[in-house]
């Protein structure tokens, strides 16, 4: 069996490889995904040690009860895939990525099914709800990407923020949030 013991070929001695840590991805899956990736981000093809920050990351798709490594990626196809991981709109920059952001996706080297990437799909769909004209979302902690919406969330989050704003006060911080200032 895989453990922390025996999956260090990538670390520094001493050390458990962070892809097992972290991904559970034994050291034979990550040099195939390695080799897959043949030393470029698996997105822009960009030459690993051409890259913002010389390194590759592992990514992978979390929500949804599913979790799978998709690849190899820079730091900037990494924030390409969580627009659109996340369903946030295409902007003039990152719309040349859509199609190939998709194609990468759905070539994930952790070979979900079928039915796994429709619930990948369904998840994405579901988190839509971030992009409503009105805006009336607060990112209450961001590290859990823990969203209200503050007119009608049923969380209890939202019940207290509506308990203890204002009217204006709750209009003055979606202004606030929403850059509208
Ligand atoms: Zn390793
Ligand atoms: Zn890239």
């Amino acid at each position: 069996m895989p453990n922390r013991r025996t999956e260090t070929r990538h670390a520094a001695p001493g050390k458990t490889c962070n892809h097992f840590q972290k991904y559970g991805m034994t050291c034979d899956d990550f040099d195939r995904l390695l080799a897959r990736a043949a030393g470029r981000c698996e997105l822009c093809k960009t030459l690993e040690e051409e890259t913002q920050r010389g390194a590759l990351v592992i990514d992978h798709f979390e929500g949804g009860g599913l979790f799978f490594v998709r690849g190899l990626l820079c730091d900037r196809c990494n924030s390409v895939m969580s627009r659109h991981d996340r369903a946030v709109a295409w902007g003039p920059s990152s719309l040349p990525w859509k199609d190939k952001a998709r194609a990468y996706h759905l070539a994930a080297f952790g070979q979900p099914s079928l039915d796994e990437f429709e619930q990948a799909d369904r998840h994405i769909a579901s988190r839509r709800t971030y992009h409503v004209k009105d805006r009336a979302y607060l990112l209450v902690a961001p590290r859990k990407a823990l969203v209200v919406r503050l007119d009608r969330s049923m969380t209890e989050t939202a019940a207290k923020l509506r308990r203890h704003l204002t009217e204006r006060q709750r209009e003055r911080l979606i202004e606030l949030l929403s850059g509208r200032e």
